[in-house]
C-alpha cells in the first residue's frame, strides 16, 4: 500500500528531461522535511516551514492523500489516461520521497508494469534510500534524478547525504544525474564546496543546478546567481518551467 497525492499529465519542468511531456505520479510522505527551503504553511494555527511540496510531505495532509492498495486499479487508470493522451508518455514518479515505497508490493507491481510496457520512468528522489537492485530488478531500467539536499535545506548532512545509497543507484540504474536546488546566498557561500564534496564519491555524474523557488517571485530572486554559478563552474543550468509558466498552481 502506498499513498498518492496527485497524478496528472504535464511537461517535465526541471533537470535533464525538462521540456518532455510526462505523466506525473506524486507519492505522499518524505523521510526529510527541509525546513530551510522556507515555504511556510499553517496547520491548526501553527506556522510550519518546509519545501514547495509540503502538502505531499507533512502527514498533516495525509487525510487528503489517496491510498493505493491495489496495483490493478491504478494500472487500469493509467491505461485509460494513456489512451486519452494518445501515446505512452515519460513517467515521472516524484513526491515527497517516492523511494520510501520502493519495496512495497503494490508500488513495485506498478513499476514492473510500466517497465514491461517500455515506458521511460524517472524517479525524482532525494537519494537517501538504498535500493536492493537484485531483489527489485525493475529499478535497473529507471532513470534517477538525484535531487540531493544541501545545507540550505536545513537538514543535517548525515541525514541528507547517504553515499552507499547514491553509489548503488549510480552503479545499477539505467541512468542517473545530480540535481541541486540552490539560492543566491548559497552561491556566495558553500554551494561549490558542498557539490565538490559530493562529486568526490560520485565524480562521473552530470550536475544540474536550479534556483530555489516555490513561486515565480522567489525564482526571479535566485535565477541569475545560479545561472552565473553554472557558467563559472561548468555545471548545467536547469530552470523550473512549470513554476515559470504556472507560478504556484499545483497539479501542473
Ligand atoms: S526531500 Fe524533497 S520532498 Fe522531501 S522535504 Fe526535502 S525537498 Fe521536500
Amino acid at each position: 500500500m502506498f499513498y498518492l497525492t496527485e497524478q496528472f499529465f504535464s511537461i517535465q519542468g526541471e533537470g535533464k528531461y525538462a521540456g518532455v511531456p510526462s505523466y506525473f505520479l506524486r507519492t505522499g510522505g518524505c523521510n526529510l522535511s527541509c525546513p530551510g527551503f522556507g515555504a511556510s504553511y499553517e496547520v491548526d494555527g501553527e506556522v510550519r516551514y518546509g519545501c514547495d511540496t509540503y502538502f505531499a510531505v507533512d502527514s498533516a495532509y495525509a487525510k487528503s492523500w489517496i491510498k493505493v492498495d491495489d496495483s490493478k486499479t491504478l494500472i487500469d487508470r493509467l491505461k485509460k489516461e494513456f489512451s486519452a493522451i494518445g501515446y505512452k508518455p515519460h513517467m515521472v514518479i516524484t513526491g515527497g520521497e517516492p523511494l520510501m515505497y520502493h519495496s512495497d508490493t503494490v508500488f513495485y507491481a506498478v513499476i514492473e508494469w510500466l517497465v514491461s510496457e517500455g515506458i521511460e520512468i524517472t524517479f525524482e528522489t532525494n537519494g537517501t534510500i538504498e535500493i536492493d537492485f537484485e531483489k527489485y530488478p525493475a529499478y535497473k531500467f529507471c532513470i534517477f534524478a538525484l535531487s540531493l539536499k544541501l545545507a540550505n535545506s536545513g537538514e543535517p548532512e548525515a541525514k541528507r547525504i547517504v553515499p552507499q545509497a547514491l553509489r548503488s543507484i549510480r552503479d545499477h540504474a539505467k541512468e542517473s544525474f545530480l540535481k541541486f536546488t540552490i539560492d543566491a546566498d548559497l552561491v556566495q557561500t558553500s554551494a561549490l564546496d558542498e557539490i565538490e564534496a559530493i562529486r568526490e564519491f560520485l565524480p562521473d555524474l552530470p550536475v544540474y543546478c536550479m534556483p530555489v523557488g516555490e513561486s515565480r517571485d522567489t525564482i526571479w530572486k535566485n535565477d541569475k546567481a545560479v545561472f552565473e554559478f553554472c557558467m563559472k563552474y561548468n555545471f548545467k543550468y536547469s530552470d523550473r518551467l512549470h513554476i515559470r509558466v504556472f507560478d504556484t498552481t499545483q497539479g501542473v
